[in-house]
């Protein structure tokens, strides 16, 4: 980065989007379009796996699971070769035309599975087609999502005081990505057919990528190799070694296909990860830290385990809350007709809505000195999201009919999203302010390897939601079995709040006035 004077970033620097370094519009629109095909394939999977390719809720949630916890897992990988070999506009680079391949592959679907008596017949090529396609999908994200955050930090100075507000804007570009790609490829997704819809998430990526590929100059040289002439060297097998890590990508595709093929294996491996993860903070903070510095560390490290338990019911989203709605609600609503698949939208529109209410909230709350604390925040986000499961679980017991009430999806929707604005950006920012600046990137990689296992553990617990037909396990979720876990995560989810509610003040004492 050095060799980049501040007068060559001056100059590439001299437009400027909403006040902010120019190269800001470029990682927005990136990281719109790659969310914008993330979310867009993700609002259709589960009712793709259980419509189309006839999977019982167990398996269909399973293999969201698997998927989430590698997507999530894979960027410590990507995050680590970018900051030590590739820098982040090669890996982000490369993550997109992973991320190409992966979405247009997810176009072939092959045909779609039948029953032969109490038997699914399915064509096993395209399955393998179609867990290539999200292995595909793993690497290019492990290569992109935390390295594009880190090109968003790197365009300002240390003391820029427009950094927070240029995070603000580029969550904005992700949810704005997210809204638009659940209306539009819900809608071809389930009407005109579901590889249409997977390919309208492959041309947005094409354009996230050519967004970058034409915009990268505008990066000011910010996010360039640490040493480019190591990446010339030879590597032991031969080549330079920044095809080397190239090839290591395909590597990791390779990995992430045969785990799809094992996905009940996922948890142990995102599980091993975290354990690992956890020892080697632990060891950095007993060998290389002063006392400050080491409790800070330790704060962040149990705030970024807890935060496994709200992704773990806030990504029911993606499996059981998407079947429910398809399968228990009405869903015209202000005479709107509305697909399952479009019903993940309300919590990116509530975010665009609420996130800039709840910025100037706590900003007015900070000047009464009423802002709660980081740690207190994360225990008020698992009782908001707790209490939503435990109300809306009472709410569906009311109604015994298959046409629910939307009003009770728009209320889970908007205490997930609530919560989600209590701990997700809140987290994102701890993680800065409490790491060692050395091990920054490590410790965000260990937040997303948390956000991980909240993700697979999703995938677990809805794919004990589903009902059996004939004894064979159907796509039609059980509601007894339904609403009791609901209850139970809840409630699970609300006593760990109380717990870290009650450390807070300890937890306030070793953040030695972080706040
Ligand atoms: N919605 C955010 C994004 O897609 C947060 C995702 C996460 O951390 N799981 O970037």
């Amino acid at each position: 980065m050095s060799e980049y004077s501040d007068e060559m970033y001056a100059g590439s620097q001299k437009r400027n989007f909403m006040g902010h370094p120019i190269g800001l519009s470029v990682l927005f629109f990136t990281e719109m379009w790659e969310r914008f095909s993330y979310y867009g394939m993700r609002t259709i999977l589960i009712l793709y796996l259980t419509k189309y390719h006839l999977f019982g809720v167990d398996e269909a949630s399973m293999i969201y699971g698997a998927y989430a916890g590698m997507v999530y897992m894979m960027p410590i990988i990507g995050g680590y070769l970018a900051d030590r070999y590739l820098g982040s506009r090669k890996a982000v680079t490369y993550g997109a035309i992973l991320l190409v391949a992966g979405h247009g592959l997810m176009a072939f679907h092959g045909p779609a599975a039948y029953m032969s008596g109490d038997i699914v017949i399915r064509d096993e090529f395209y399955i393998n087609i179609f867990f290539l396609a999200l292995a595909l999908i793993i690497g290019g994200v492990g290569f992109l999502k935390a390295n594009i955050s880190s090109v968003v930090g790197a365009l300002y100075g240390p003391n820029d005081p427009r950094r927070d507000g240029g995070f603000s804007i580029f969550y904005m570009g992700i949810n704005l990505g997210s809204f638009a790609s659940m209306i539009i490829v819900g809608y071809v997704g389930e009407v005109h057919g579901w590889n249409y819809g997977f390919s309208l998430a492959g041309i947005g990526m094409l354009f996230g990528l050519l967004v970058f590929l034409w915009g990268q100059k505008y990066l000011g040289g910010r996010a360039e190799p640490p040493k480019p002439e190591v990446l010339k060297e030879k590597s032991p097998i031969g080549l330079n070694k920044e095809n080397t890590i190239y090839l290591f990508g395909l590597g990791m595709v390779a990995l992430s296909f045969v785990m799809m093929q094992y996905d009940e294996m996922v948890i142990q491996l995102v599980g091993i990860s975290g354990t690992f993860m956890i020892g080697l903070v632990l060891f950095y903070g007993f060998t290389k830290c002063d006392k400050v510095d080491r409790d800070r560390l330790f704060v962040a490290l149990f705030l970024i385990a807890v935060q496994s338990v709200f992704w773990a019911l806030f990504e029911q989203q993606a499996a059981s809350l998407t079947l429910l709605a398809d399968q228990q609600f009405d869903l015209n609503f202000l005479g709107l007709n509305i697909l399952a698949s479009q019903v993940q939208t309300m919590n990116a529109m509530f975010i665009i809505m609420f996130a800039p209410v709840m910025a100037w909230a706590w900003l007015a709350l900070a000047k009464k000195k009423w802002e709660p604390s980081t740690p207190a925040k994360f225990g008020y986000s698992l009782l908001i999201i707790g209490a939503g499961y435990i109300v809306f679980a009472w709410g569906m017991g009311l109604d015994d009919s298959t046409s629910k009430s939307f009003l009770w999806l728009i209320f889970i929707y908007f205490m997930l999203t609530l919560a989600e604005l209590f701990l997700s950006p809140v987290g994102l920012s701890m993680v800065t302010k409490l790491s060692v600046p050395k091990i920054v990137g490590m410790m965000m990689g260990t937040w997303f390897l948390f956000t991980a296992l909240g993700n697979n553990v999703a995938g677990w617990i809805s794919s004990l939601m589903g009902s059996q037909e004939h004894g064979a396990a159907s796509g039609t979720l059980d509601m007894t079995a339904t609403m009791d876990l609901y209850t139970m995560i809840g409630l699970g989810s609300g006593v760990i709040g109380i717990i870290i509610l009650l450390l807070t003040p300890l937890l306030k004492k070793g953040m030695h006035g972080v706040h």
